[in-house]
């Protein structure tokens, strides 16, 4: 339902302005904008030197919260969070996003509905995979997983998230948002959109998404919206759109004017 990204530079050398904000911090302000969308579940995802750890839990905000306090997060300059509204699976803890795959070093999350879920569902099981949840984001998030697998198989040095998630998208029907981070590629959160709302906050030495301009409100009123079936690839100091087969694409830069 809600969903936010965040992404700032680790050091930033001479005469470079460096982002000094925390993932969690940042996701978190952004998660509590997008509550007037209303949502029954919420939970992050940071990568740190140790890999990728998540908090989730059903229920407000204050849950994850508490959570978050028995149970704290390592700092981390790369995360993504959300808020759920349930299509698929009920509104419990393990439902919530993200979702974890590729060995838990891959993060998903999801607004929409991913129509042919059942039958994706199908092949991964038929596959080998196990699935933890009865969300169709999992299905995602372990075909997404399971694409990158196979790109680093058959050449490391040019498998990359991103091209993983083009290929994953290519095969995916319905409604969609969906952001990845990867501990493969710690300084990069990348998102893909098709007939479900994403747009990218641009920061100096962080950049940001949100499912609107409420999740970075706070942070930065520059702005650019992605067109449909659309991905987008942030870091740092630089965000790359392409289309689902890769060919690169230019964002339309705007100010949000409103008051927040
Ligand atoms: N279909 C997904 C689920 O039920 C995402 C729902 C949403 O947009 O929050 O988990």
């Amino acid at each position: 339902c809600g969903i936010v990204g965040y992404v700032g530079r680790r050091d930033g050398g001479a005469g470079v302005s460096v982002a000094d904000h925390s993932a969690l911090d940042v996701v978190l302000e952004g998660l509590r904008r997008l509550e007037y969308r209303g949502y029954d579940s919420a939970g992050v995802a940071v990568i740190s030197d140790a890999g990728i750890e998540s908090r989730k839990k059903s229920g407000k905000l204050s849950n994850l919260l508490d959570e978050l306090e028995a149970d704290p997060l390592p700092e981390s300059l790369t995360g993504i969070g959300h808020t759920r509204w349930a299509t698929h699976g009920g509104p419990t803890d393990l439902n919530a996003h993200p979702h974890l795959a590729d060995d838990d070093q891959l993060a998903v999350i999801h607004n929409g509905i991913i129509e042919n879920f059942a039958e994706l569902r199908a092949s991964l099981l038929a596959k080998g995979y196990t699935l933890r949840s009865e969300t169709d984001t999992e299905v995602a998030a372990v075909l997404l997983g399971d694409v990158y697998r196979s790109l680093v198989a058959k050449d490391p040095a040019t498998a990359t998230l991103a091209k993983a998630m083009q290929l994953a998208c290519q095969r995916l029907e319905g409604a969609f948002t969906l952001l990845a981070i990867h501990k493969d590629q710690p300084d990069v959160v990348v998102a893909a959109r098709r007939n479900s709302p994403l747009v990218v906050g641009l920061g100096e030495g962080e950049n940001f998404l949100g499912s609107d301009v409420s999740g970075f409100i706070d942070f930065t009123r520059r702005a650019v919206e992605l067109e449909q079936d659309q991905i987008v690839t942030i870091t740092p100091d630089s965000y790359e759109i392409t289309d689902f087969h890769g060919n690169a694409a230019q964002g339309t830069e705007f100010k949000v004017d409103w008051d927040a």
